[in-house]
């Protein structure tokens, strides 16, 4: 399994336009890895994980170009993981090729209440409706959907175990803290991978995203279910400015548990 990270920031990215807290300066000053795009990512070179703002300049900055993706796996319907407008590019009278990769939007009803009815079959594209707690097929992946503790108004946000085969990635973001059943739906899983949220690392509540400790928390929960191996490789990306340092402290802070952190560009082979 191969993974890149096209981005790991939340919703403002880091620097944010209209921001100059230190984070923000830090950034804009150092540039590199502390520079951090709305986030996706991008899992083989066939199926992209959600579809945010930034994902056109991302392809462009690392030499990526999407048209070998099958599927298109949207968590949920906040605007920095889903921008319409990205899709419409597939539409013959945007692109030279006369055949395009089939794609597949496969994302929750909220997400597709957003996209609204358009011409599909202009766009090479086909839809699949999917729900928090559900097991489905996208060949050759097997994936089950999680229900993320998010914001109540985006509707159904969703966490996602993707099997390939051979590896087994958890992808929990965006969430707060599992609420119980989820622990349930979980139960039978060993991961090779889990990418969690660290989108609030220098604060408390952990209803709607996590922090510092609530990362560990969920992490000795998977470990206490045998979801979590002593060999799983744990990333944490999603950072808003608001709550975290800069990239070279997130790598000193959560590199004393052993967790690496996601920078953009950032490849990873399993
Ligand atoms: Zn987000
Ligand atoms: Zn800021
Ligand atoms: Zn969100």
């Amino acid at each position: 399994m191969k993974l890149t990270f096209l981005g790991t920031a939340a919703a403002e990215g880091i620097p944010s336009a209209f921001c100059d807290c230190p984070t923000c300066d830090h950034a804009r000053q150092h540039l590199g890895k502390n520079v951090r795009k709305r986030q996706a990512v991008l899992v083989n070179d066939d199926l992209l994980i959600d579809n945010g703002p930034d994902v056109y300049a991302a392809c462009g900055m690392y030499g990526i170009s999407l048209v070998q993706v099958k599927y298109n796996l949207i968590t949920h319907s906040h605007s920095d993981h889903f921008l319409g407008s990205n899709l419409a590019m597939r539409t013959r009278s945007f692109r030279r090729q006369s055949t395009i990769v089939p794609m597949q939007l496969t994302a929750p009803p909220s997400v597709f209440k957003l996209f609204g009815q358009g011409n599909d079959e202009a766009l090479d594209l086909t839809r699949m409706t999917i729900v928090p707690n559900q097991s489905f097929e996208l060949p050759p992946y097997r994936i089950q959907s999680l229900t993320a503790s998010h914001h109540e108004a985006s509707g159904d946000a969703m966490n996602f175990i993707i099997d390939d085969g051979s590896k087994k990635l958890l992808f929990a973001s965006d969430t707060g803290m599992y609420k119980e059943q989820v622990w349930d739906e979980m139960a039978g899983h060993s991961f090779d991978l889990i990418i969690i949220e660290s989108t609030t690392t220098d604060t408390d509540h952990q209803k709607v995203h996590l922090n510092y400790s609530g990362v560990h928390t969920m992490l000795e929960k998977m470990e206490q279910i045998g979801a979590k191996r002593p060999d799983t490789t744990v990333y944490v990306s999603h950072f808003s400015h608001q709550h975290n340092p800069s990239h070279d402290e997130l790598v000193e802070l959560y590199g004393r548990t052993g967790i690496h952190v996601a920078y953009d560009g950032m490849t990873l082979e399993l």
